[in-house]
């Protein structure tokens, strides 16, 4: 959310045309003078900036409504058609692709499989933009009607001049994530604008557009996003913002040290609660020894499918009821801390092995919690599932050249661009 502040007319157009604009995206279809009665703008700054919108196509008539004893009112919506936004989840055991239209619609998807023992730089980079090419080409969709590209990423993303990742347990080391993607996109013949950013943030940023955090207490409280796959991390969202902490990397929870002396992490510490509620660690505790080991692209898959095993088991299997017993133990512990350190609204679970164990261990995560947290703090904090589910990340990601659109901070698609200075399409 901008803060509003004294600036030129330009800047006060700029202004009001992002309130309007996010105020409909957000809740629609709605009429100019709701629009008005929402933003405290005047009807006259409401006509004008809508007048504009609907000339640039971004904004249509879909219709009227009646009002007390007056004329009936146009409601205003989005164009779904005017642009279009690609999320990239850089996951752990598969690279995911999405497209969605202005309306954030899914139009089209891409998956490829990946080790989760090698996360190989080129590989990754490659297959990103084969699945940029591939959906554009399965919507039907111009490159030149792209808003941008947002990829959520599994590891630390330093914002800067040039946008550089840090993903200790896959060894990138300061890898120029954007540069490489940019370069490879180009020789394909393609140039799109990219926002990184880490994937538990995108998540959160999913679950605040569309899911537990969204709706009428919309960016109202803080909520922690916890993400839990084969590794752990969370996401703290403050009043419709994520906390990006000093070098952008506030929440790297599952690196936080629950057990002295505990089990080796990935990240070369130990004792971290990753090393016990992350996927590969339940596996491992189990007796299953995890994906890491296997060379083929094909173990991505088994991880998933051998902790859905797991968790059926517990049923009738003593050993897997305790190790997941132990897991919802060690995730309560985790959780009591974010209650304890950031009092939260809400705490939502997601991740892929986040929503395949929450649904069996939400009632025992809770309780942990609960002992693990001060009596004041969990009371006022809920603790839910995701509501996004496995392409949160995606959606999360997507968002974020969304916002830049719906906040001004972009440009308008190539496409509408060269139509507004007369050039054919
Ligand atoms: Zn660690």
């Amino acid at each position: 959310m901008q803060h509003r502040r004294r600036g030129t007319v330009l800047d006060l157009r700029r202004e009001n045309r992002a309130v309007v604009l996010s105020t409909l995206y957000f809740s629609r279809p709605r009429s100019r003078q709701d629009l008005s009665a929402a933003t405290g703008l005047s009807m006259a700054s409401v006509t004008s900036v809508v007048r504009e919108l609907l000339d640039e196509g971004i904004v249509t008539e879909v219709g009227s409504e009646d009002s007390d004893g007056g004329r009936p009112r146009m409601l205003l919506d989005i164009n779904p058609d005017y642009g279009y936004v690609i999320g990239v989840d850089i996951g752990e055991t598969r690279i995911r692709i999405n497209l969605f239209d202005l309306a954030m619609t899914e139009r089209a998807k891409a998956e490829y499989p990946l080790n989760p023992a090698q996360h190989e730089v080129d590989e990754v980079v490659r297959d990103i933009a084969s699945g940029v090419t591939a959906v554009l080409a399965d919507g039907g969709i111009d490159p030149a009607a792209v808003l941008g590209v947002g990829i959520g990423v599994p590891g630390i993303v330093e914002q800067g001049p040039e946008v550089l990742v840090h993903g200790q347990t896959y060894r990138w080391d300061a890898v120029p994530l954007e540069r490489l993607l940019r370069e490879r996109l180009l020789r394909e013949g393609t140039a799109l604008p990219l926002r990184f950013e880490n994937c538990a943030k995108t998540m959160g940023q999913a679950e605040l557009w569309a899911g537990a955090g969204s709706g009428a207490g919309r960016g109202t409280g803080n909520t922690a996003v916890v993400l839990i796959g084969s590794g752990v991390g969370a996401s703290l969202i403050s009043c419709c913002s994520t906390c990006q902490g000093t070098t952008s990397s506030a929440a790297e929870w599952g690196h936080t040290t629950v057990v002295l002396e505990g089990r080796r992490c990935r990240c070369g510490s130990a004792g971290c609660l990753e090393a016990y509620v992350g996927a590969e660690a339940i596996l491992d505790r189990y007796g299953s020894p995890a994906a890491a080991s296997a060379q083929s692209a094909a173990s991505a898959e088994s991880e998933e499918s051998r902790l859905a095993e797991l968790i059926a088991a517990a049923d009738s299997s003593p050993a897997a009821d305790a190790v997941l017993a132990k897991t919802a133990e060690y995730l309560g512990v985790g959780i009591g801390s974010l209650i304890n350190l950031f009092n939260p609204e809400r705490v939502i679970v997601g991740g892929w092995a986040g929503l395949l164990l929450g649904g069996r261990l939400l009632p025992a995560i809770r309780e942990s919690a609960r002992r693990n947290s001060l009596r004041h703090l969990f009371a006022a904090a809920s603790i839910e599932l995701g509501q996004v589910g496995p392409e949160a990340v995606t959606y999360g990601a997507a968002t974020l050249p969304m916002e830049d659109f719906l906040n001004g901070a972009s440009r308008p698609p190539l496409r509408n661009r060269r139509a507004s200075i007369g050039l054919p399409s």
